[in-house]
């Protein structure tokens, strides 16, 4: 407690300096220019709140090594591909040679351009760059309520074209949860105190000292928008149901990350972004259904997968049954979609090489126009031993 009351104190400080900023006119200038000179000696919230971290992290069991990690049930549960892009924005990979500067990087790299060290080491040390995740993985499990975009912009979008996928595809799909990722449970101390303990597995003190962090920091630094912040959630992925010890049964489900789609739409995809995006993960599900999943992790079978996604996806979209979407416009925003710089062609999490992955759409596309001459959609089953005949020659490419 002594620490929480030196670090109130010291913001108080801090804002009592800065909103005298405000009022220049009332207060004399070498007042004003001595309190600023003061507000530089003391710390920053920033590093304030990293002193309080530093104490917490002293107090993790010892197997933690002073790092937050996630229980072994959750760890490799979620697709790391965006997250990839959300660390290379952050500064935390070096960049590799096929890495362009995509769009998508670019805008990132914009929405940063006010992040320090500190503010940046404080999302890692807090986790809350994956707290919206893992809260919505373990504690998202329906469809029922759910709005999707930080203003609920893409509702509607998103859940009309989740009920056209569940059509389209002759899977099992009524038992595929599709709820949304927000920032907004960084400022719920209940949903943080809960990730923490069942994530995180730590004990409720801790976790609530954690949450208590997490609130300061998006109250005293901008730079997090308050938990909107696009990094937050810049996430998207499916999951197949699992039983998770102490919660119960995790139901199937689809993520769709607020940040994400903000992003794509950010640079002018939005109309085709969400349904794509969609549309891949619930790809997923047809391959959890049909246990196209095998049992080697390896880039090769990821990459299968991942590639077989992509074809679901685009067959879907440019269906004439499906969304029925211009084909020119669906390959506009898979170019930037699959050039996000997926380069760790050893790392099992490799999608395929942005080339790889536009010739399984445009295969996938393809299917679609000769299907559409027979006016019938395909089963997931046969479009899947279509595609599988083709795979060895998209890799090729
Ligand atoms: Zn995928």
């Amino acid at each position: 407690m002594k620490n929480i009351n030196l670090f109130t104190t010291l913001l108080g400080l801090f804002f009592l300096v800065t909103s005298c900023e405000t009022d220049t006119l009332t207060i004399p200038q070498d007042r004003l220019h001595s309190r600023h000179a003061s507000a530089r000696q003391a710390a920053s919230p920033a590093a304030a709140l990293k002193a309080r971290l530093a104490q917490l992290q002293a107090s993790l069991p010892a197997s933690y090594g002073g790092k937050l990690k996630p229980i072994p049930a959750l760890s490799g549960k979620v697709d790391p591909q965006y997250r990839e892009l959300v660390t290379r924005a952050l500064g935390a990979i070096e960049p590799t040679p096929c890495e362009t500067n995509t769009r998508i990087n670019l805008w990132l790299d914009e929405q940063l351009t006010d992040w320090d060290r500190e503010v940046i080491s404080l999302v890692y040390e807090t986790a809350m760059l994956d707290l919206p995740t893992y809260y919505t993985l373990v504690f998202e499990n329906s469809s029922a309520n759910q709005t999707f975009g930080v203003k609920g912009e893409y509702t509607q979008k998103l859940t009309k074209t989740f009920k056209d996928l569940k059509r389209f595809w002759n899977i099992e799909s009524s038992d595929i949860a599709l709820v949304a990722m927000h920032g907004s449970m960084l400022r719920d101390r209940t949903k943080l105190i809960k990730t923490y303990m069942v994530v995180y597995g730590l004990p409720s003190s801790l976790a609530a000292a954690y949450a208590d962090i997490v609130i300061d920091a998006l109250t005293y630094l901008p730079q997090y928008r308050n938990g909107d912040h696009p990094i937050f959630t810049f996430n998207a992925f499916a999951q197949s149901s699992f039983n998770l010890p102490g919660v119960g049964l995790i139901p199937d489900k689809i993520v769709m990350g607020d940040g994400i789609m903000a992003a794509y739409t950010a640079i002018g995809y939005g109309d085709v972004a969400v349904p794509a995006i969609l549309a891949h993960e619930f790809g997923h599900h047809i391959q959890f259904q049909l246990d196209l999943f095998g049992d080697e992790s390896s880039p090769e079978a990821t990459r299968r997968t991942e590639l077989m996604a992509d074809a679901y996806s685009a067959y879907y979209l440019s269906h004439a049954r499906g969304a029925s979407m211009q084909w020119k416009r669906v390959q506009q925003f898979l170019q930037v979609f699959y050039n996000i710089g997926d380069c760790g062609f050893t790392s099992d999490g490799h999608h395929g090489t942005p080339t790889q992955r536009m010739a399984a759409a445009e295969w996938g596309y393809n299917v679609a126009n000769n299907a559409q001459k027979q006016g019938h959609i395909l089963t997931a089953q046969q479009f899947t031993a279509l595609f599988e005949a083709q795979l060895p020659s998209l890799v090729t490419q």
